[in-house]
Formats: structure tokens, sequence, C-alpha cells
């Protein structure tokens, strides 16, 4: 039977990662903070191992020990940029050294064991910061301009050394993937949530900060399909997971209100500056040509499908 260590189970793709790779008879382990334990739901059937991702390396070194897992997802660690401009320190532990001490972690196990410990990192577009050209793909200049992007970029480059020293570890460039699991802490889930409420006359109006930024927004059990299928890829490598379809945060705020039927929205959008942030790349869209010729993977949810899902997933009024 296959074994498999998930980092950040209980987060959005956590939550579908195991639950697909339960349904399909993987033994699945989660590497879960104790404070997360108390807060979602954790997925029947998953094996819990309490550790933190930012405590001691040799707590969470002995966790892959004692699993010795076939395939290892690291999704752990601060999934907010927003997040990382106020706590930078603790987004580096857990974004990026701890990527360093799984990849250690795993190849240590494997040289114990015999048996390969695969690792797919979940790594970002924010590591490209404002890149020149549009879309990224696996040769886009790795230059974050947020403490997000860095720790993560840190991540992706601990993956490729490891993989140049014979580990099968695959970094894997996602671009944002959303769906009603998002927390509002994100601007999809943060503009649903609220069109939703003022669709039901619970709210009168939503605060946004940047509408001109543009991003590639997936659906995030599509990129979960995409780990599994590099981990099951017999070589490792990067892969650009994407749509290559942009919109702005006004087009999703647009789409939207428009799907929960409230017309002449524009009034009950307010800017407010202190949600603007210190670096914002402007325009992140991916090409996932790699991804689709070697993996054989695609998306599944174009962007109106996805802002149909996550308003209609809402709470009724
Ligand atoms: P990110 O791309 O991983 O940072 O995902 P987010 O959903 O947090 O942000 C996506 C884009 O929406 C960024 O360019 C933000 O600056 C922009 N944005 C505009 N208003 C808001 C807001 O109120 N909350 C958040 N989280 N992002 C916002």
């Amino acid at each position: 039977m296959t074994v498999a260590l998930v980092t950040g189970a209980t987060g959005q793709d956590g939550g579908y990662l195991v639950e697909r790779l339960l349904a399909e008879g993987t033994e699945v382990h989660g590497l879960v903070r104790g404070e997360d334990l108390g807060g979602g739901p954790v997925p029947d059937g998953l094996v819990v191992h309490e550790c933190d991702l930012g405590g001691p390396a040799a707590d969470v070194a002995a966790v892959v020990d004692r699993v010795a897992p076939d395939e290892l997802y690291n999704l752990g660690g601060v999934s907010s940029v927003a997040q990382s401009w106020a706590e930078p320190l603790l987004t580096t532990t857990v974004n990026g050294t701890a990527a360093v001490v799984l990849l250690e972690a795993a190849r240590s196990t494997q040289e114990r064991t015999g048996r390969p410990v695969r690792v797919v990192q979940a790594a970002s577009a924010e590591i490209f910061g404002e890149p020149e050209h549009s879309p990224q793909d696996e040769r886009t200049a790795i230059r974050p301009v947020s403490p997000y992007g860095a720790a993560k970029a840190l991540a992706h480059h601990a993956v490729g050394i490891a993989r140049a020293r014979g580990q099968h570890a695959t970094s894997l460039v996602l671009y944002n993937h959303e769906s009603p699991r998002r927390p509002p802490s994100f601007v999809t889930r943060k503009i649903t949530s609220t069109v939703a409420a003022i669709a039901a006359g619970r709210a009168d109006r939503i605060v946004l900060g940047n509408l001109d930024a543009r991003r590639d927004w997936g659906w995030a059990p599509d990129y979960v399909d995409a780990m599994v299928r590099a981990v099951r890829h017999d070589t490792p490598g990067d892969y650009v997971v994407a749509t290559g379809e942009a919109h702005t945060v006004r087009d999703f705020v647009a789409a939207a209100f428009a799907r929960a039927g409230v017309e002449d929205w524009e009034r009950l959008v307010t800017v407010d500056q202190a949600l603007v942030r210190p670096a914002d790349p402007s325009l992140l869209v991916g090409d996932a040509s790699r991804a689709r010729e070697e993996l054989g993977w695609a998306p599944t949810v174009g962007f109106a499908e996805l802002v149909a899902r996550m308003v209609d997933a809402e709470e009724p009024s």
C-alpha cells in the first residue's frame, strides 16, 4: 500500500488532497499543527501527527522517519501573502526553511529504508514577483517581492538542489487556486462571502484593496490533481500549474455580483488604501504547457464556473 505524508493537511489543498488519496486507498498521514486541530474538520481516516513545521527540525524529521512515506507533499505554512508582510520571520521558517528540513529528512529516510521518498513542494507564482514577461513559465527569473515569495523561492531552490543530488523532488509553481474552502482572508472568498451577504441584505458594501491586480485563478482540486500526477511521474522536475487566463480583482467582483443577481453594484465597492500591499505583483499568469505535455494535466474549471461555484456555495439568505 502506498503511504503518503501531507503537511498542511487541514488547509484548503491539504483537505482535497487527503480526501483524494484516501479514496484511492492510500494510507495518509498528516503533519498538523496542534492549534489547527481544534479548528477545521480533520478528514476521517487521516493519521494525524501533531507537529509544527516551525518547531524544532528534529521533531519534523522524526515524523518523516517514523512514517517513512512513499510520497511526501509539502503544503503547509503561511498561506497568505498578506499575512507574510505581518510575519516575515515566521513565513521564512515555515514556508522556506521547513522545506529544507523535509527534503533532508526524506533523503535520510530513504537511505535508511532503501525505499524512495518522493517529494512534492507547493511553490507559488509569488516567486516571480513582478515578472517582466507574461505568461510566466519554468524559465522565468525568480525574483520575489514579498516575504511569502522569498520563502517559497527558498523552498523551490532547495527542491532543485535535492533533485540535483538524486532525490525525486518536484516543485510545482502553483498559481492562485480557489474553492469554497478558501478562508475569507483571500480576495476571492472575501468577495463571494460579502457579495452573498449583500444579496441577502446582511451587508451593505465590500471594502477591497488593489482592484487592478490580475491573477490567474484556478480550481483548487485541479491543482491537487497536478500534485498527484507529479509525484507519480517517473522523472521529477519543476512545473508551472496555471490556467493561463488572467482576470482583475474587479472582474471577479463583477462576476460574483452578476451570479448573485445584484445589479448596479459599482456603488457598493469601496477601496481602502490600508488593504493595498507594500508590493503586489500586478499580473501573474502562468503557462502550464510543460505540465500539460509531461504530466497530462489540464484545468477542468474556467473563471466563470469558478466564481459561480464559489458564490453558489455561500450561505443562503
Ligand atoms: P495572493 O495572490 O496569494 O496574495 O491571493 P489574495 O487572494 O490574497 O490576493 C489576490 C490579489 O487581490 C492581490 O493582488 C491583492 O492585492 C488583491 N486584493 C485586493 N483587495 C484585496 C483584499 O481585500 N484582500 C485580499 N486578500 N487581497 C486583495
